[in-house]
């Protein structure tokens, strides 16, 4: 939803928790091929360096850590191709989805408030005037009428089968994230919620006031704090994220993570990704303009575009897998190098 009420004027955009890492381990696992050890250009530049204290004796069980590879979703026009609350709230509130977020933008114009906070108020705000009652199990409920890009459901399975195949080296670990400035609830009844490791979106407080009031507010540039989340493993909303952590104690560095958008709102995330050495890719809808995506290639906002087919075979599932393959190359090389810092390289000297 969010991403409608930036492209429809400017800009303005959490959590849940269900484990589904895909644990890949390949018997190929400790044969480092020496061809492999060239690192990536991009990568290796930024990649964290091995987390090792030469000053203490190394641990002998102690294994390298950094193999959790991080696929980090927006929702609205990536994986799902209109706003979340377009499938369900509006037409139960009898709203027309172009006539709402006009009104709302333009409140929010009008007063300088944030897009975000003005349309989450103005949602209940009509809700409440037309006599229908939202809650949160009825918002959950509405997510099951969301509709997904072709693949999606099938994508995190094929995704997975690929890395898996492809992993050289045994406990590389898939995960996919979502950040969305659309509802936590209505995310949480869609069929691909369980796919997540960890789901970041907006979201209200039912019982604190008369109408639901937001309780956390996911916007375009907020959105890069769960960025930084996913990196320092800092996951838990009442932990700060801005306490310092040095690049080698990051479980999960950015040239493991790509961020998959679609539009001007996730140019922050983007940014971020891109500047610190991760990957980003930008969608758009299959048979349809895309120029938004050329926008972004062409200002080095994305590594690629392709359209939202999420199939195995199409152009996006073949130009994330070889990004995939970079990234598993370049954790083969940095664990190589992990070892040879640690005095008990594989490699001949
Ligand atoms: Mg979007």
């Amino acid at each position: 939803m969010t991403e409608r009420v930036s492209a429809r004027r400017g800009k303005a955009g959490t959590e849940g928790k269900i484990g589904n890492d895909d644990e890949i381990a390949s018997p190929k696992a400790r044969a480092v091929a020496k061809s492999a050890l060239k690192p990536a250009s991009k990568t290796a530049k930024a990649a964290s360096t091995p987390a090792v204290d030469k000053k203490t004796v190394p641990d002998k069980k102690a294994a390298f850590e950094k193999k959790t590879i991080a696929l980090v979703y927006d929702f609205d026009g990536t994986l799902s191709p209109k706003p979340m609350q377009e499938y369900t709230f509006l037409p139960k509130i009898g709203e027309d989805p172009k006539a709402f977020w006009t009104e709302s933008n333009k409140i929010a114009r009008e007063h300088g408030a944030d897009p975000l906070i003005t349309y989450m108020h103005l949602m209940y705000k009509k809700a409440k005037a037309r006599g229908v009652r939202i809650d949160r199990e009825e918002l959950v409920a509405l997510g099951r009428d969301v509709e997904l890009f072709p693949g999606v459901e099938t994508w995190f399975d094929e995704i997975s089968q690929y890395v898996a195949m492809r992993a050289e080296s045994h406990g590389v670990t898939l995960r996919h994230y979502l950040i969305s400035s659309g509802l936590t609830e209505i995310i949480e009844g869609t069929s691909i919620r369980p796919r997540f490791h960890n789901v970041f979106a907006s979201e209200y407080w039912f019982d604190a006031y008369d109408l639901p009031y937001p309780k956390r507010v996911i916007t375009d540039t907020g959105k890069t704090q769960y960025l930084f989340r996913i990196n320092k493993g800092v996951e838990d909303l009442g932990l700060s994220i801005n306490d310092h952590m040095p690049e080698k104690t990051r479980p999960i560095p950015f040239s493991n993570m790509i961020y998959f958008g679609d539009g001007d709102t996730d140019v922050p995330s983007m940014a971020v990704m891109r500047k610190n050495g991760g990957y980003a890719v930008a969608v758009h809808p299959p048979g349809k303009n895309r120029t938004k995506c050329t926008d972004l290639f062409n200002a080095g906002r994305c590594d690629f575009f392709a359209p939202a087919d999420y199939r195995r075979g199409s152009d996006l599932f073949k130009r994330t897998c070889l990004l995939l393959d970079r990234m598993l190359a370049d954790i083969r090389v940095q664990e190589e190098m992990w070892r040879l810092s640690r005095g008990s390289g594989s490699a001949k000297s």
